[in-house]
């Protein structure tokens, strides 16, 4: 077996404790995204599609199966490792931006590199560049309060991305937003998963999402299918 670049999930299986007994989260579920794609999982409540990712993410080991990000077998990693692969090689972005009130925008993402042990100040550039690539040059010294919910969502994004993440994961980023800013947010994570290279996974409410998808899957009850895209 030749380890995949991207994200690589064979074969996982997820249950969590339930009364007596296991739920089944995530039934031998098998994912490969590669580089610079856009996989979108779409399926009804419940169905397990924030367990894919936080499997995909590292936050939680799967009982069964195999998870590669990278090229890495993040399950055999001993958990300091795997806190270190999630920093420099995942990026996340859940529904609510959680930005922090008292900092501006470009400080919202260079907070991040001194997070990873880096400078703030030499990190300034790359986040202005990258508020630029999600359309907020304008905004890069306001704070969070005076940004709409989609700007903010776009800071959430770019800040995801100050690390230059491998795999970038993504949690119902539009479940805030109307439609139009929705498909909005949807067409420019389709846009910077190309021009980054990074594996892409979406999770997305909004069928009418996955045209802007490389690809696109069904979670139900656990169980993943591949669907028909555009
Ligand atoms: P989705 O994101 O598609 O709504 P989840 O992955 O959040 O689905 O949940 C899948 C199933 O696992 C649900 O039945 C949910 O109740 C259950 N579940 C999720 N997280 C936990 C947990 N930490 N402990 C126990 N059950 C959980
Ligand atoms: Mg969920």
């Amino acid at each position: 077996m030749h380890p995949s670049p991207g994200l690589d999930l064979a074969d996982v299986t997820l249950t969590y404790p339930d009364g007596d007994g296991r739920l089944t989260a995530l039934d031998r579920v098998s994912l490969a995204v590669p580089p610079g794609t856009l996989t979108a999982v779409v399926g009804p409540s419940g169905s397990g599609k924030s367990s894919l990712l936080a499997v995909a993410a590292t936050l939680t080991t799967p009982d069964a199966g195999r998870v590669s990000i990278a090229g890495l077998d993040a399950v055999a990693l001993r958990p300091a490792e795997r806190a270190g692969l999630r920093r420099s090689t995942i990026g996340i972005v859940f529904q609510q931006p959680n930005l922090l009130a008292s900092l501006t925008c470009v400080e919202q993402l260079q907070v991040m590199a001194h997070l990873a042990g880096g400078s703030a100040r030499k990190a300034r550039p790359r986040a202005l560049e990258l508020l630029d690539r999600v359309g907020l040059a304008d905004r890069a010294e306001h704070r969070p309060h005076r940004l709409s919910g989609g700007q903010r969502q776009r800071v959430n994004i770019a800040r995801a991305l100050m690390h230059e993440p491998s795999v970038l994961l993504v949690d119902e980023p539009t479940g805030a937003l109307d439609h139009e800013r929705g498909a909005a947010i949807v067409a420019l994570l389709a846009e910077l998963t190309r021009t980054s290279g990074a594996a892409t996974v979406l999770v997305t409410h909004d069928r009418s999402h996955l045209p802007h998808a490389d690809r696109a899957v069904e979670l139900i009850d656990g169980r993943l299918r591949t669907l028909a895209t555009a």
